[in-house]
């Protein structure tokens, strides 16, 4: 069986790409490299938590924790 290597790497992990799937390796590269043409810029969407949430994990300041 020959299999054609000649594909270049896949431009977004530079990984052997696939022909399936080229010029990326695979279907989830070809959706990064969507998603930055759609955001119309080359970076990564933020997918931070809402602020709100962070209240929940704040911790509060015991004085009784003080250990002199
Ligand atoms: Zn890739």
């Amino acid at each position: 069986m020959t299999e054609p290597s000649t594909l270049p790497p896949c431009p977004i992990c530079g990984q052997p790409a696939q022909a399936r799937y080229r010029p990326f390796c695979s279907r989830r590269c070809a959706d990064v490299d969507l998603g930055r043409w759609f955001s119309g810029q080359y970076r990564v969407p933020s997918t931070e938590i809402a602020p709100d949430a962070d209240e929940k994990y704040t911790r509060r300041v015991d004085p009784d924790d003080e250990v002199g």
